[in-house]
């Protein structure tokens, strides 16, 4: 009878967070990196299902050979720990779930976060999570089942399961988002990248009333470079500009790649003439710059279309204005900008 009860009680809770989530979704389709919110309800079901007190998610970064909180109940900071490191290491670098009632006397166990914050850690169980491949992406973690009676590693992993499966399909899906808005080459965001920012970003700035200036700018003769030094001496090229324009940007503008050799800038807060300056700055730079491929120096040039950007136009046909003025600087000889 009290069995039953609590599985009323579990189902409840799902219900509940299941509520929360697709409200949360509605709420956050316009808003930047909304979507992360879902992972803190996903940790909210874990602990739910597992009975837990505790739960985190965990992304693991192979290339920085990191592990990252992506959500985590009771905290709002990202916790970031080597990969070889803690109970979460063991299970992702083993592919196995680890199970334990006493993590103390455990070889694997991290007292340190206790140490500092006077948490007791009674039982533990990792998950590891997979994507569709069946490639470890993550972890899935819960602290101290409920009612002190500790972990069983056939039940609440089986429950678990179900919130660790939906934590790997939403990561995945989060990972997939991301790089479809990059470019590969350059590692800017791509022209999806800016639709997006502009939808979910800039939009809302400009009716906040702040003025945006777009820049967009082409490589000079770039057919050139692949032509005297092949195409590989090109995309250093590439790589070359896409670095002097990102350091050229503070924080809140953005930096995309339009096209081949096309980039846009959008400047937060600024006018059509700081723009220019800007514009003006950043053609200096490129023109003093000496891209180092192999043996060879490669140097370029660039032209610039400046405008500011009207909340009353489509991306597209704010992109039209700026690309007319880089027609024209192309026109009237290169390696200029222009601004009206
Ligand atoms: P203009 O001064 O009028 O801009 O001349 P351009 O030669 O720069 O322009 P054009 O549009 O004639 O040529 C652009 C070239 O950029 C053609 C294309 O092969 C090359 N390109 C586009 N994407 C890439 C890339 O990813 N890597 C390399 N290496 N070349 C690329
Ligand atoms: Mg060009
Ligand atoms: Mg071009």
């Amino acid at each position: 009878m009290s069995d039953k009860t609590s599985a009323e009680k579990i189902l409840e809770n799902i219900f509940t967070i299941m509520q929360k989530l697709y409200s949360e979704m509605k709420i956050n389709t316009d808003e930047q990196n909304g979507h992360l919110h879902v992972f803190e309800l996903f940790a909210e079901l874990g602990k739910t299902l597992a009975d837990a007190d505790r739960a985190s998610f965990w992304r693991w970064d192979k290339r920085n050979h990191k592990l990252l909180t992506t959500a985590a109940t009771g905290t709002s900071s990202q916790i970031v720990i080597d990969d070889t490191s803690g109970l979460v290491g063991r299970a992702i670098s083993e592919n196995r779930m680890i199970v334990t009632n006493d993590p103390y006397n455990h070889p694997d166990f991290n007292a340190e976060v206790d140490k500092q914050t006077g948490y007791v850690t009674k039982s533990v169980l990792v998950l590891p999570v997979a994507n569709f491949r069946g490639e470890i992406i993550g972890a899935f973690q819960v602290i101290n089942k409920l009612g002190d009676a500790g972990f069983d590693a056939d039940n609440d992993a089986k429950r678990l399961s179900i919130a660790a499966f939906i934590c790997g399909m939403a990561l995945e899906s989060d990972i997939f988002l991301a790089d479809s808005q990059h470019d590969k080459l350059t590692e800017l965001k791509n022209r999806l990248g800016l639709q997006n920012d502009f939808q979910t970003r800039y939009e809302k700035i400009l009716r906040d009333g702040t003025p945006l200036a777009m820049i967009m700018c082409d490589i000079d003769f770039f057919k050139h470079v692949n032509d005297s030094f092949g195409h590989n001496a090109g995309d250093a090229v590439l790589k070359h500009v896409a670095e002097i324009l990102s350091s050229a940007l503070r924080e809140n503008d953005g930096a995309y790649r339009w096209g081949g050799e096309e980039f846009i800038l959008i400047l937060d807060d600024m006018t059509v003439d700081d723009a220019e300056k800007v514009a003006e700055r950043i053609r200096q730079t490129i023109m003093d710059s000496v891209c180092n491929f192999e043996d060879k120096k490669i140097r370029m040039t660039m032209s610039f279309g400046v405008s500011e950007i009207s909340a009353a136009l489509s991306i597209e046909d704010n992109v039209k204005i700026a690309d007319d003025r880089l027609y024209r600087a192309k026109e009237t000889g290169r390696n200029k900008v222009i601004a009206d």
